[in-house]
């Protein structure tokens, strides 16, 4: 609703978009085109290569194109940034970097985040929510261990649930969150609000924060399982997400799409 209504008092923003876009041609082919330069830094959400197929169905295209440009209007919070705008030192490795080549396993794999490593190897860090919405908490996830999930509906222009955005923080310590206190789990967050103090001190590469912004269209309903990494044991499980392809899979049946945190805004340089 509060998406709704800032939509409607930015109609003029909108249809200056509206006007960008058409004027820009943004057609699947310029889209691809704009993919390619991405590796060179540019800034382009990870997709699905249906998407990206010249035999997909335009419905599902439009669908996308629709959930995406909706999703891309609102402002995202910075992840470390509190209540006063400070934004404490930290680094983004290469391999931590949104779509860098993981290449475990003989698979092309994909990251689909963002990696914050705080100061020196700092453990005690502060975490806000970068989008609102209502939180799941899950302890012991493969790879992923503690982690928060944000999920907020996205309507369009007219009430249409289109999509969910969904912001998530891994790699935490929920056990020494929920010691001081600090219970989001099933409570509604706002953007800003702090989510997490703690880093996971064991997590591999040394305590960061995993940050992705996942897209889901109404009716998907992809797991939070890890990246492209098939679990032999659970294969309903299994997310194709970022697997076999460079930019990610947004499977139209029962995945999702992950979005560059870039795309909306948010600066990790
Ligand atoms: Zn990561």
């Amino acid at each position: 609703m509060r998406l709704l209504i800032s939509i409607k008092s930015n109609l003029l923003y909108i249809s200056m978009i509206l006007i960008i876009v058409l004027v820009s041609g943004c057609s699947k082919e310029n889209v691809v085109a704009n993919l390619d330069n991405e590796e060179n830094g540019d800034s382009l959400d990870m997709l699905t290569p249906a998407y990206y197929q010249s035999t997909t169905e335009a419905s599902f295209i439009e669908d996308v194109n629709q959930f995406i440009s909706f999703a891309q209007l609102e402002q995202f919070h910075h992840p470390l940034e509190d209540e006063t705008g400070r934004i404490p030192d930290f680094t983004v490795p290469p391999i931590g970097e949104f779509g860098a080549g993981k290449g475990l396993n003989g698979t092309s794999q994909h990251h689909p985040a963002v990696d914050l490593h705080v100061g020196n190897k700092e453990i005690l860090v502060n975490i806000y929510a970068s989008y609102d919405g209502f939180v799941t908490t899950v302890k012991n996830a493969d790879k992923y261990r503690h982690y928060v999930s944000i999920s907020k509906n996205v309507e369009d222009g007219n009430g249409q649930l289109i999509g969910k955005l969904v912001t998530l923080y891994a790699h935490i310590d929920l056990d020494l969150d929920e010691a001081d206190s600090l219970n989001i789990n099933e409570q509604h967050v706002n953007k800003g609000d702090i989510i997490s103090k703690h880093l996971y001190s064991g997590t591999l590469g040394g305590p960061h924060l995993h940050f992705e912004i996942r897209y889901y269209r109404a009716g998907d309903n992809g797991t939070e399982t890890f990246y492209g990494f098939a679990n032999p044991n659970l294969p309903e499980l299994t997310e194709p997400s970022a697997g076999n392809w460079s930019y990610g899979v947004w499977n139209p049946t029962v995945g999702y799409g992950f979005g560059n945190p870039i795309s909306h805004g948010l600066d990790f340089q």
